[in-house]
């Protein structure tokens, strides 16, 4: 048996913060409250005097070896959920990407092979890349047979995987009386395409112009129309990487009129600014900052940092999706169009939103949890073991360490990839003892 008694530590949900203690049996928490350790004989006992004690990160939005025309994103499945584990994440959620042609489950089957080598628990969201009587049929028994009950669909990269919006349209009537949820990436795709095109026209080709490409609106209308698809399907929608500050004010506004919408937000839109495509830095310099939707102004910022106090916001997630710069991204060097989207995050997300929102009084340590862990656990269907530091969850936990002082750099970082945008950033509190399923599998000591 394997029993695991955390004693002395501050318990911290999305609720409350009490002092308490856990005892956890084979994976599964069993008691908490005030407990003597000598009624535990042989029980492993962790003090967490001076620490947190919360439930194990949840990511809801990731991309491990994703293919794309330049490579597999550089994180696979087993160094991407150490990271994760290094920064307390215990469960994250990738996606299936069938090619067009390609059946949901022979796409599913394969996705699972390879996210066999992960070292932490994680679920799939089933992506959406073409609408057709063959996928339609599919979709119900991905719900029923396969628990799979979050689909993706993208408006960008038309040419690839996304869908239109009356594909989108048909995908959400079908998934919504199923119970299921529409994760959507807002973008314009046709718009984006047709500013693309304009710019390399014109000889623009440089990193500087993939910001430039993407602007505000294309996400703000794209978001408007979701939301109005939602209402006419009536379809819980998830709108992903929420990145502007009408974006943000239309979830909000949606959700005061009852509408089922959920916001996710990611890391680098709450702590990274526009001055990162200065178009006066080196072209090499910009490359890892290219993500979309694209890093905004800082009053798109301030929106979304209150967006997570108001909840207008339920999840910050990190959409990690890191590519190396050198053989990557710089293989967008002379055509910006071609330099892959993404960045990775997952290792720092629980340190930076500590840091930069419990510490600066933008969040309290209460929302902190429901934003990494509760409450995606809650909307993609994991929140009666998932989140919670109750009797009968999951032993997913980590001890926090609220005194640790750091920075963070590419030549310390996990993550696999050789940029890290992050790199300088001062953080305050990280996992000291990350436990998974009962077991102790990080300890910073
Ligand atoms: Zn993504």
């Amino acid at each position: 048996m394997n029993h695991l008694l955390i004693i002395n530590g501050t318990l911290v949900t999305a609720e409350t913060s009490r002092r308490e203690d856990l005892s956890v049996e084979d994976g599964v928490i069993t008691v908490r409250g005030i407990l003597d350790p000598d009624l535990f004989p042989g029980s492993r006992v962790i003090d967490a005097s001076g620490k947190y004690v919360i439930p194990g990160g949840f990511d809801p939005h990731v991309h491990f070896a994703l293919p794309t025309p330049a490579g597999n994103s550089c994180d696979d499945f087993r160094s991407g959920s150490m990271a994760a584990l290094a920064g307390g994440t215990t469960f994250f959620m990738d996606f299936v990407t069938p090619i067009r042609g390609q059946s949901l489950m022979e796409a599913l089957r394969s996705r699972r092979n390879e996210a066999a080598s992960s070292l932490t628990g994680y679920g799939l969201h089933m992506g959406i890349s073409e609408w057709n009587p063959e996928i339609e049929a599919e979709i119900i028994p991905c719900i029923e047979k396969e628990g799979i009950t979050s689909f993706k669909a993208y408006l960008a990269y038309r040419e690839s995987i996304g869908i239109s919006l009356d594909e989108l349209q048909q995908l959400m009537h079908t998934v919504g009386p199923a119970g299921g949820l529409v994760m959507v990436h807002c973008e314009d795709g046709e718009m984006i395409t047709r500013l693309q095109q304009e710019f390399l026209h014109n000889h623009k080709s440089r990193a500087y112009y993939h910001a430039l490409s993407h602007p505000s609106e294309t996400e703000i209308r794209a978001i408007e129309k979701v939301i109005g698809l939602s209402v006419k399907t009536n379809c819980p929608v998830y709108i992903v990487h929420t990145s502007t500050m009408q974006g943000t004010d239309a979830i909000a506004a949606a959700k005061r009129d009852g509408i089922r919408v959920f916001g996710e937000t990611c890391p680098h839109y709450l702590l990274l600014d526009d001055s990162v495509y200065d178009a006066r830095r080196d072209n090499l310099e910009v490359m890892p900052y290219i993500v979309s939707p694209p890093i905004r102004r800082k009053t798109d910022q301030q929106r979304l940092w209150k967006g997570l106090s108001d909840a207008t916001i339920d999840v910050v997630a990190t959409d990690h999706c890191p590519f190396n710069l050198n053989g990557q991204k710089d293989q967008g060097l002379n055509d910006f169009t071609k330099i892959p989207n993404g960045a990775g995050s997952i290792e720092h997300r629980m340190s930076l939103l500590y840091t930069y929102g419990v510490l600066t009084n933008k969040i309290t340590i209460n929302q902190f949890v429901n934003l990494i862990s509760a409450r995606p656990a809650e909307i993609f269907g994991f929140g009666h073991r998932k989140g919670k530091l109750l009797p009968g969850y999951d032993g997913d936990i980590v001890i926090w360490d609220p005194e640790y002082t750091g920075t963070i750099s590419v030549n310390n970082h996990v993550q696999n990839c050789d940029s890290e945008i992050y790199e300088g950033f001062h953080i305050h509190g990280r996992p000291e003892t990350v436990i998974l399923n009962g077991k102790i599998v990080n300890q910073n000591l």
